[in-house]
């Protein structure tokens, strides 16, 4: 059984790390590697060997920057299979939603590769007589990620191209889950020609995290993660100075207008309230029906009991099992709970065994029609492959419940009406709207990020708010006076001539 180590200054290390923890296979339900758990000295490690790598990449020309992206992205792309793997053995998705996960990531590293171009400043010229104004940007430091373990490679690439393109060096905090990929993503960095201690990731749970929010040489963090561990994130990264962008957890609904196409919504409901059973920050999980809704219901859970369920590398599964022993229980009793206070099971996920893989952390896909907002399976965030339909008299009540939600991730609209859908997106308080599209995760030179307890901190993460969180501005007013010219200057405050 291997174990996961640290990667700091270019090279794997146990550092001083004694703690460890198991890592699954949420297929089989087996321990298939042990993760060593950093401690404040294994942080302090990295973060001394990413200051010093610091000094010189800063310095690095952005030719030379942009030929070791372009390399790490050759790289990634070579490699995207093996990244996939890994990620499903220890995520339990399968296979082709972890390439799909893979590519996402791949994404930001082509839009980091622009990087000459994303950090080019503002010149005005003669702004004021014989004074030129420009602005340009540099890099913090050493900045850190802090990851989860729901897109364990798409995640982290949403930091660390655009850190590192920007300048600065990094230290990645993987989820403790499926930490393997992190590693292997070192070692293509590093072979793509990017200095030692640049990129360093230690492993580690709370101990580790709290020591990369105290410490004095980290600049910036990046946290994805659920709501209450992004607050704090934000809350003690803030106290210590430090630049912050905490994405936290998600409600993300779909209104289904009375003319939707039914058969479209009912597919694409399905696909991702299901897809990566559930695990993402952008699943839909409640569906706001308006109007008549029962023939869409019937149409979603005929729909799920069909969804095949199975382990990730088996390519006939469309649907992998969750995470962890503990996920699966809670699943399975939130969708009780939700029984229990009213609510009708219409597809039931609980008690899924799969033939040959009966200790694997298999939920079935469910759809718990009949929710109200008050019912715990509406407030928690479930994060399964549970589906809550809510039914809703008219399209204003839908948007008024979306604007009640705490969360302001994701949302979508299923409709035929232009009118309706311009409506829904100006009136709902989310960051990421889709229209007839039930995942508008943006693409990568747009820039990632909800409203309200989904973010802590200004900066959505990647594309062009990236380049902002990672660097800071300078502006720069100058005049070259000839030598022998009379400039008079005067005591007040200055202004244009
Ligand atoms: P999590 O909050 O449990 O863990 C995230 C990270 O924080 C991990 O690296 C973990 O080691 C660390 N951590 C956990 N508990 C901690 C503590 N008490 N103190 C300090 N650090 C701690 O999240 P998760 O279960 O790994 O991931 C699922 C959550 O992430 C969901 O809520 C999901 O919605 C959210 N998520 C959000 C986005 C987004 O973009 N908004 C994207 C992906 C996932």
């Amino acid at each position: 059984m291997a174990t996961i180590e640290h990667w700091i200054n270019g090279a794997g290390t146990g550092g001083v790390s004694t703690r460890s923890a198991p890592v699954f296979q949420p297929a089989t339900g087996g321990r298939q590697h042990t993760v060593l758990l950093g401690e404040p000295a294994d942080v302090d490690a990295a973060v001394r060997a990413a200051t010093a790598a610091f000094a010189e990449w800063a310095q690095a020309s952005l030719s030379q920057r942009t030929k070791v992206l372009f390399a790490f992205r050759e790289l990634v792309n070579a490699h995207s299979r093996e990244i996939a793997e890994i990620v499903s053995d220890e995520h339990g998705k399968v296979l082709s939603d972890a390439a799909g996960e893979v590519q996402r990531g791949l994404e930001v590293i082509e839009f980091a590769c622009g990087i000459p171009q994303l950090l080019k400043g503002g010149y005005s010229d003669q702004a004021s007589a014989g004074v030129d104004v420009f602005s340009f940007r540099e890099p913090l430091g050493v900045v850190a990620g802090i990851t989860p373990f729901n897109f364990p490679a798409m995640v982290p690439m949403w930091m660390h191209p655009i850190a590192i393109a920007c300048g600065n060096t990094f230290v990645l905090k993987p989820s403790e889950r499926d930490p393997s990929s992190a590693g292997f993503v070192a070692r293509l960095w590093q072979r793509a020609g990017l200095p030692d201690g640049v990129f360093n990731v230690v492993h580690g749970d709370k101990v580790a995290v709290d020591a990369i929010l105290d410490h004095p040489g980290i600049a910036a963090v990046s946290f994805v993660g659920s709501t209450p561990i992004a607050r704090y994130i934000h809350q003690r990264a803030t106290a210590a100075g430090k630049r912050v962008q905490a994405l936290g957890g998600a409600k993300n609904h779909a209104v289904i207008l009375p003319d939707a196409d039914l058969d479209f919504a009912a597919e694409h409901l399905v696909a991702s309230a299901f897809g990566s059973a559930g695990e993402r920050c952008m699943a839909i999980s409640a569906a706001v029906l308006v109007g008549d809704a029962d023939q869409l219901v019937d149409l979603v859970a005929a729909r799920a009991a069909e969804v095949r369920v199975g382990p990730g590398r088996d390519p006939a599964s469309e649907m992998g099992p969750v995470i962890t022993a503990a996920a699966k229980e809670r699943i399975e009793n939130l969708i009780t709970v939700g029984e229990r206070q009213g609510a009708t099971v219409a597809a039931d996920g609980r008690g899924l065994k799969i033939p040959g893989y009966e200790d694997g952390f298999f939920v079935g896909p469910t759809v718990i029609d009949r929710v109200t907002p008050a019912m715990d399976v509406y407030t928690e965030e479930i994060f399964g492959p549970v589906l809550s339909v809510v039914r809703s008299a008219d399209a204003d009540q839908a948007i008024s419940m979306i604007n009640s939600n705490p969360y302001g991730n994701g949302t979508a609209v299923f409709t035929n009406s232009g009118e309706a859908a311009r409506r829904f997106q100006r009136g709902v308080h989310v960051g990421m709207i889709g229209v007839n599209v039930p995942i508008p995760v943006p693409m990568a030179y747009y820039s990632f990020g909800g409203w309200k307890d989904s973010l802590f901190g200004q900066s959505h993460i990647y594309g062009p708010d990236g380049v902002d969180f990672y660097t800071r501005a300078k502006v720069v007013t100058q005049r070259w006076p000839a030598t022998s010219a009379f400039s008079e200057a005067s005591l007040h405050f200055p202004t244009a001539r």
